[in-house]
């Protein structure tokens, strides 16, 4: 799989991942804001429970006050005489101090007819005193003998509040009644500021207590038009600001809890209700709680849970990916060593092959060498058959002339001892001697060619040996008119050598080079040769050069001129051994001789040899 298709299959992975999870969180969110709502209910009825018991609490601790008030005989006496108003100002002073004590918001005394004539708000705006309550159903109770209770909108004073009220007994007749009215307000207050909404409804579901002002006198259902007559009559609240809360009710759970959607100005606010009854005052106390905390915490927990998930589902996908790699890679390495496996059994069987090329070559090889060893031993066996042949010819030429020479002169000194003619037959003996002397020399030549000098090598002066050589050659030099050049050195110079055989190459050379420049060499006619002897030294090497302005060296002479027999000259001029000697000679003192042309014409024979110390002569010789 390619780099990009993986990239393409882990994004896909990833945005299933994220619908998977946005799939489950949606579906879990309802179920799981439920269960928060379930549970803010839950502790919604603790705050519930305690609301109630401090409404229940306010109501029991005023409930029995109307029926003591009415068994003070100062209340008695003024329905009894209700024309005296100094009794009327005592009774007033005496309602107004206890109200204060207990927290009461009025206290009143009605008479038998619904008419005030006592009230602790006497000395207020909105007092009591002279004002009729014979519509409130709390005088109607208490008139009839019994305990009065009744909760309204206050028609002077315009304060909600709740009425207590009791007969006052005057001979076992009821000749009036006492109210003790409390206000609302102060429990309402401890209601605002918390997160819970708490209302109060009666037994119409009007709400006439809530922690929202905005709230009072609405009702959680449509009120029927008897009731509305009764509000009327009682004149328990004011019709114009009775109203219908915008509400939708849906139950959860099976604790009795409620779900409230309230429109309020326009929006709509969502609670979780539950409520509690207090039948003795005919209420119900409702708790509301917002759901937008339980709402909070549910999109909390999901997306808490939705980011699990997703990190769950990637990091799988991470490794799966990782394993799919893992096992790719060892796939491919799995394949890259079997293609090495097969190159490496590819190349072993080249190699082999190779190898057995290789051997086949070597034996060829060998075979070709067994040839050339067999055609170099037929060579040089033909080299010497051809050396023979050359020296064999050299020699009978060389002796051949001399011996007819030494015949002719024998017969001619024979005819002449014949003829008693001595002294021509002494000449010819003598001209015998002369060959035999010619031959003689010849046979040294030869036996210095074959026998191996007994002259030690070492170091040697070379002055005095090119002086010995020259003094050897002076008489050759003079009649051939020729000029050796040399310009020797201040300083004598030391070689490693034999000073006789040293002269001999010398002698050879010079020889040589006369005549070269001498023997047929029109050249030169009319002209003195100059031989030119020069040394070059360098710190451990000494070369000495002879030099003729002669023809020089053809090529095929420069080929075989160190070899022996080779001549060019004609018979009783050369033997063809001068050079080979002296080449060996050279070799033997671990020196070179060089032959070659000078580019000015003529040839330059050198003698390379290695320099010596001038101590050591005395040792070496
Ligand atoms: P030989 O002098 O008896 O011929 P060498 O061995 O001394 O024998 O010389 C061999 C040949 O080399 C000569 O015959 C000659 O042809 C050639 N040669 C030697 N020296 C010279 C020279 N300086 N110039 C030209 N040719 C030479």
């Amino acid at each position: 799989m390619t780099q990009t298709a993986k990239s393409r299959l882990f994004g896909l992975w990833l945005a299933l991942a994220v619908l998977l999870s946005i799939a489950i969180g949606s579906a879990g969110f309802s179920l799981v804001e439920r269960s928060f709502q379930i549970r803010s209910a839950e502790q919604a009825q603790g705050t519930l429970r305690l609301t109630v018991a401090g409404l229940r609490g306010a109501l029991n601790r005023y409930e029995p006050l109307p029926s003591l008030i009415a068994e003070k005989p100062s209340i008695k006496a003024l329905l009894s005489d209700t024309t005296n108003p100094d009794l009327a100002s005592s009774v007033n002073l005496e309602l107004k101090q206890i109200a204060e004590d207990v927290g009461a918001s009025d206290i009143y005394v009605i008479d038998a007819n619904g008419y005030t004539w006592a009230a602790s708000n006497f000395d207020q705006t909105h007092s009591f005193v002279g004002l009729s309550y014979v519509y409130r159903p709390y005088f109607q109770q208490a008139i009839e003998g019994g305990l009065g209770r009744f909760f309204a909108l206050g028609t002077a004073s315009l304060k909600r509040g709740y009425y207590f009220s009791a007969p006052i007994r005057l001979q076992g007749q009821i000749a009036g009644v006492v109210t003790v009215k409390i206000s609302v307000d102060a429990l309402e207050a401890d209601w605002r500021g918390a997160d819970s909404e708490i209302l109060v409804t009666d037994q119409f579901g009007i709400i006439f207590m809530s922690s929202r002002s905005d709230w009072h006198f609405q009702s959680l259902q449509p009120l029927q038009p008897a009731t509305l007559d009764e509000i009327k009559a009682f004149r328990q609240y004011p019709i114009d600001q009775l109203g219908l809360l915008n509400l939708q009710r849906k139950p959860i759970g099976n604790q009795g809890a409620e779900r409230f959607t309230i429109g309020v100005g326009g929006t709509e606010k969502h609670f979780v209700a539950n409520a509690m009854a207090i039948p003795e005052a005919g209420w119900n106390v409702h708790i509301l709680t917002p759901t937008a905390a339980a709402r909070t915490q549910a999109i909390t927990v999901i997306v808490i849970a939705v980011l699990v998930l997703l990190l769950t589902i990637l990091v799988t996908a991470f490794l799966l990916l990782r394993r799919a790699r893992m096992v790719e890679r060892i796939a491919a390495q799995h394949a890259a060593q079997e293609l090495l496996e097969n190159r490496v059994a590819e190349r072993t069987v080249d190699l082999n092959q190779a190898n057995t090329q290789l051997l086949q070559e070597i034996e060829e090889r060998k075979q070709a060498e067994r040839q050339l060893r067999k055609t170099q031993s037929e060579l040089v066996q033909a080299g010497k058959l051809a050396a023979l042949g050359q020296m064999s010819a050299a020699l009978s030429h060389e002796f051949n002339q001399p011996l007819a020479a030494v015949k002719t002169y024998a017969d001619n000194a024979a005819t002449y001892l014949d003829r008693n003619r001595i002294d021509e037959a002494r000449d010819n003996v003598g001209r015998i001697s002369q060959m035999a002397d010619r031959m003689a020399a010849i046979s040294k030549h030869l036996r210095n060619f074959a026998r191996r000098p007994q002259e030690k090598i070492g170091p040697v002066p070379l002055l005095p040996i090119i002086s010995d050589a020259l003094a050897i050659l002076s008489a050759k030099l003079r009649d051939r008119n020729a000029n050796i050049v040399f310009d020797p050195p201040l300083k004598d110079i030391w070689i490693m050598g034999g000073r006789v055989r040293l002269q001999q190459v010398l002698v050879n050379l010079i020889s040589n080079a006369l005549d070269a420049s001498t023997l047929d060499n029109p050249a030169h006619n009319g002209r003195e040769p100059d031989i030119h002897l020069t040394i070059e030294t360098t710190s451990d090497r000494v070369r000495i050069k002879v030099r003729d302005h002669g023809s020089g060296l053809a090529a095929e002479t420069k080929s075989q001129i160190f070899d022996p027999f080779y001549t060019t000259k004609g018979p009783g001029e050369g033997l063809g051994l001068g050079l080979s000697i002296s080449y060996n000679i050279i070799r033997d003192f671990g020196g070179r001789l060089l032959a070659e042309n000078h580019p000015d014409g003529g040839a330059i024979f050198t003698i390379d040899l290695a320099a010596a110390d001038q101590l050591t002569e005395e040792a070496a010789e």
